[in-house]
């Protein structure tokens, strides 16, 4: 994304920007919301999945800031679904823990093969050289006043997750 206000809103699974007040945003219920921050100035946003996640969309999110002149990333992972609430299928499991880390491999809440997407996120932000990562910590799923779930209560609503540069 170039100059703020020059670009038409656009659907995407990330965005990069240099552009001050240009804001950039992630619209999701239960995928985690992923900002980018770099103290050169550059922001990020990505709507981080796993099919994402898998397909490399943090790689082309922190290769696009990279190019965008990046350097040092610190990177936010938003509210998303957690593993206690995430069942999921127990071969895709293993091939996402073959390739993110074990960390990926968890269970439900009642004893089923789950994924933890906070972890596949964080391995592959890691992967990118993005060590510095914080985490809202919030599960969509089970803290169910507070956030939007598309899989646990089929909501409509998304919250959303944004960055900007002041001029
Ligand atoms: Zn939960």
């Amino acid at each position: 994304m170039g100059e703020a206000g020059r670009q038409q809103p656009f659907e995407a699974d990330s965005a990069v920007t240099d552009a001050a007040g240009a804001v950039i945003s992630v619209r999701v219920a239960d995928c985690a919301p992923v900002s980018l921050v770099s103290p050169e100035g550059v922001l990020g946003v990505i709507h981080a999945g796993w099919r994402g996640i898998a397909a490399g969309v943090v790689e082309a999110a922190v290769n696009s800031a990279r190019g965008l002149g990046a350097r040092r990333l610190e990177a936010f992972i938003g509210p998303c679904i957690h593993p206690e609430c995430y069942e999921f299928d127990a071969s895709l499991i293993e091939r996402f823990a073959s390739r993110f880390g074990h960390a990926v491999r968890s269970e439900t809440a009642w004893g089923s093969p789950a994924l933890s997407l906070p972890e596949m996120a964080k391995s592959a932000l890691r992967k990118e050289g993005v060590t510095d990562i914080s985490e809202a910590g919030a599960c969509t799923s089970c803290e169910d006043s507070r956030w939007f779930s598309h899989r646990a209560r089929k909501e409509k609503q998304r919250h959303a997750l944004a960055v900007w540069k002041s001029d």
